[in-house]
């Protein structure tokens, strides 16, 4: 695929908010707000949303603000709170002191309700949720009134009340608005404005059993913050029109603008949030910050840099329609991001032991490795060389194709920053008839990678003491599911016979060089040849080095997707 290199200048709703400053619709202000509901994880699609909302915020001078939009305890929780807190901030934003919480706004919101009834605009329904349904119609079908729409407003404030005092079990009632059950927008018929839902709030405890419904809830909550844009994702186009009536109805000094963009949608990933519970409480991942989760916890510990996610949604630029964007877009940004900022150092995933036959017993050398190649400024670290290596086992053959260009018996390579080896004896092992030791023979005069003579070698392969190389895990981690659309086709909701078996592989005994002792939780490399690595920051102690692979230097999906079109 081609990448867009210059992120758009502009965007539909850019155009919009500078329309709306030049005829100084708000009175020059711009304030936008990122409202996530406090029951999952942040994932990809809302950095989407928040390097959006943040962005015009500081693009025109306005502000915004972090709202945890918590008007259903279901689910809803604290520690989802911590996490959003901390990946907003992570990302790079800053909400000041705006803070919010929707919950804060119960009381206001009562009040709201109570508003509506007496002006005649809401009426507490009577029918189950089944009636409802059916009262409601279809796309097709207007719908029918409910029986107790034309209840006296004092009989409805009465109940509303008594509802709220806990009178009543839940679904006995709700509170509706009272609009038009033959409009042609479905979500104009009457909807409900609260239910009754006997359960704790993490936040507010046992102070309410009713709690209202998003359309409610959340226009009142952008008017009473005093947000000008209240940008949301398309599946909301509809619910626009009673966003408008709610505020219209009880007259609010400050009534926003809701604008809908498209929401992010990704090739092998999920990004459904009930789908995401699902993984994580079912144990299909290690939890919400496994490296293999579309959640910003779980590519902050894949080592995932946050420029590379705000330059991937500034990338992809903002659409009125609905799109799945490339995965392998946000790996280049990925990879485009640790290729300028990662020092280089090497590590051997699987080791296989080369004794170098000529090298003076008990001696040792420190070798010079820039820590970038291109960036003198990273300086370097000192590499001890021996008599006895670690190299990677796939980089020898004992029987190489013609264009095997590694090591192999009576073929010549450099290593990396040290010298020319030569392959010699293969030893095995007698019972299994692995191989486990290559013997070899170096030239002495290559040291620093070029033999006076100017003898060539087609390869280059890195490698480690094996005195002085530390023992550390390494985790390989690849794509999470194995098909680019794994919400499946409609009606087919089974994603999990979708994942990939493959996308996590341990290996417990890899070698890496010393200077990464003490290689702090977070910290990214790029292990020369093989891709960039991320000290695990959950699992990773010095005395025990734990590595996640971020990503590979080379897109190995593109090949097998190129592949399969064949
Ligand atoms: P669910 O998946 O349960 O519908 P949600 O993903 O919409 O929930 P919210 O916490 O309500 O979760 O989302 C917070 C904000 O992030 C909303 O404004 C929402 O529009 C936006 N958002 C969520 N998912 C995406 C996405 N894939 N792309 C862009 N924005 C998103
Ligand atoms: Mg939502």
């Amino acid at each position: 695929m081609t990448y867009p290199e210059e992120p758009p200048s502009s965007d539909f709703i850019r155009t919009i908010v500078e329309e709306d400053l030049r005829t100084n619709k708000n009175e020059g202000r711009v304030a936008t707000r990122f409202p996530p509901e406090p029951n999952g994880y942040l994932h990809i699609g809302h950095a989407k949303s928040v390097c959006l909302n943040f962005g015009i915020a500081a693009q025109y001078g306005g502000t915004c603000n972090l709202r945890l939009d918590d008007t259903d305890p279901s689910g809803e929780g604290a520690e989802f709170v911590e996490s959003i807190i901390k990946d907003v901030r992570w990302l790079g934003f800053d909400w000041g002191n705006r803070l919010f919480y929707a919950s804060d706004y119960f009381d206001q919101l009562y009040q709201y309700a109570v508003q509506l009834i007496k002006d005649g605009k809401a009426y507490v329904c009577s029918l189950s949720a089944d009636e409802i349904r059916k009262f409601r119609g279809t796309f097709t079908e207007p719908g029918k009134e409910s029986p107790y729409r034309t209840r006296p407003v004092e009989e409805s404030l009465e109940l509303f009340e008594r509802i709220r005092a806990g009178e009543f079990a839940d679904g006995a009632h709700v509170l509706r608005a009272k609009i038009d059950m033959a409009s042609p927008n479905v979500v104009m018929r009457d909807p409900v404005l609260y239910r009754i839902k006997k359960a704790a709030h993490y936040r507010t405890g046992d102070k309410w059993c009713i709690y209202p419904m998003y359309d409610f809830a959340h226009c009142l909550s952008d008017s009473i913050e005093g947000i000008t844009h209240s940008l949301c994702t398309l599946e909301f186009e509809n619910n626009r029109a009673l966003y408008d009536w709610i505020l219209d109805e009880l007259k609010v000094d400050r009534h926003p603008q809701q604008i809908e963009f498209a929401r992010l949608n990704l090739s092998y990933t999920l990004l459904s949030k009930r789908k995401l519970v699902e993984l994580v409480g079912r144990g299909l991942v290690s939890g919400w910050d496994d490296p293999r989760m579309p959640t910003l916890a779980g590519m902050r510990r894949r080592g995932f840099p946050p420029g590379a996610i705000r330059n991937f949604c500034e990338r992809i630029g903002m659409a009125k329609r609905d799109n799945v964007v490339d995965v392998a877009l946000l790996e280049h940004c990925v990879r485009e991001e640790l290729n300028q900022q990662a020092p280089r150092v090497m590590g051997v995933l699987r080791p296989l032991r080369v004794v170098i036959d000529n090298y003076p017993e008990g001696q040792v050398e420190e070798l010079e490795g820039p820590y970038h190649p291109q960036d003198p400024g990273m300086g370097s670290r000192r590499i001890p060389f021996s008599g006895v290596l670690y190299i990677e086992q796939e980089d020898f053959r004992e029987d190489p194709p013609q264009k095997f260009f590694r090591l192999a018996p009576g073929r010549e390579v450099r290593l990396r920053y040290a010298y020319y080896i030569k392959g010699g004896r293969v030893v095995k092992d007698p019972q299994t008839g692995e191989t486990v030791e290559i013997h070899c023979i170096y030239d002495p005069e290559s040291r620093g990678g070029l033999p006076p003579d100017g003898r060539k070698v087609q390869g280059t392969i890195h490698w480690v003491s094996a005195a002085h190389a530390l023992p550390a895990e390494v985790r390989l981690y690849d794509r999470l599911f194995r098909s680019a659309n794994p919400s499946g086709e409609k009606g087919d909701s089974d994603f999990t016979k979708y994942l990939n078996p493959g996308s996590l592989t341990t290996l417990p005994s890899s070698r890496v060089e010393p200077s990464l002792a003490g290689a702090p939780p977070g910290s990214r490399y790029q292990f020369e040849r093989l891709g960039y690595f991320c000290v695990d920051s959950v699992n990773s102690s010095a005395g025990a080095l734990v590595f996640n692979r971020t990503v590979t230097l080379r897109d190995s999906w593109a090949k097998i997707a190129a592949k399969e079109k064949k």
